[in-house]
């Protein structure tokens, strides 16, 4: 028993824990490319939530992970067989009513600890702190805390080299062998604008991307994984505690 994972502990414990912040790990139900499982996101959410939390806790954060929440917006993916689609929109419904148990128990911190590059939760946590206004609410993409060129030779933007090793590390017994990967060879918008990253729009995947993958995977091994995952999950842990001992009434400095 995790004291700090919610799902594996019992009232009486939970009822005399003073939690200060709750983690919600969010991932995603999709493709990724040949070699790895739909559950990829899943697993990553919750691994690097229940580290860091782990980490936190043991330097005193009174910190909850909750259970992961398994879709995520799909809406690009629709034609890709069992990408599990959720709308913003139902994101957004679930995500308030997590909030208002939180907030009438006076738990009134909470880390969206997000797994999915099709999940954004920003307007989201502007509409709910507008309507909470004692819930300091944030959202935490753990794959950008840290410069994955330290890491990986391939850019990964799903299913590459660093998802891949990070999957190798977590759950080997899930990855199909290398020789299977496709090379996740992408096309790009041939606007400028886009191509820069100052302008967006949404990519039809299967137009993009043959493999369901975005990023070359080849080059990936556990020993990577394992060292990514390592520091990540401690830079996420920093920011647990940070998010922990703040005073919510005194935020800026
Ligand atoms: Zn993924």
């Amino acid at each position: 028993m995790r004291p700090y994972i919610l799902a594996e502990n019992h009232w009486r414990t939970v009822e005399e824990t003073p939690y200060e912040v709750a983690i919600l790990p969010w991932g995603a139900t999709e493709a990724h490319n040949y070699h790895l499982p739909y559950g990829t996101d899943v697993f990553e959410a919750e691994a690097v939530a229940a580290e860091a939390a782990r980490i936190a806790w043991e330097s005193g954060a009174k910190v909850t992970v909750l259970p992961c929440i398994p879709f995520g917006v799909n809406t690009g993916q629709f034609d890709v067989k069992l990408d599990i689609n959720m709308n913003p929109s139902t994101q957004l419904a679930v995500l308030r009513d997590i909030v208002e148990v939180l907030n009438r128990q006076g738990i009134h911190k909470l880390i969206i600890l997000n797994s999915h590059g099709g999940n954004d939760f920003k307007t989201m946590i502007r509409e709910l702190g507008l309507a909470y206004p004692k819930m300091f609410l944030c959202q935490c993409h753990w794959f950008r805390a840290l410069d994955q060129k330290q890491y990986f030779e391939n850019k990964d933007d799903h299913a590459g080299e660093m998802e891949t090793s990070v999957i190798m590390h977590l759950r080997p017994e899930l990855v199909r062998p290398l020789s299977e990967a496709g090379d996740g060879a992408a096309k790009s918008f041939r606007m400028k604008g886009i191509q820069e990253g100052w302008a967006w729009a949404e990519r039809t995947w299967l137009k993009v991307t043959k493999d369901t993958g975005v990023g070359d995977p080849r080059k990936a091994s556990a020993e990577k994984g394992e060292r990514f995952f390592k520091d990540v999950t401690e830079k996420v842990a920093e920011f647990v505690r940070e998010v922990a001992e703040v005073d919510r009434d005194d935020l800026y400095a």
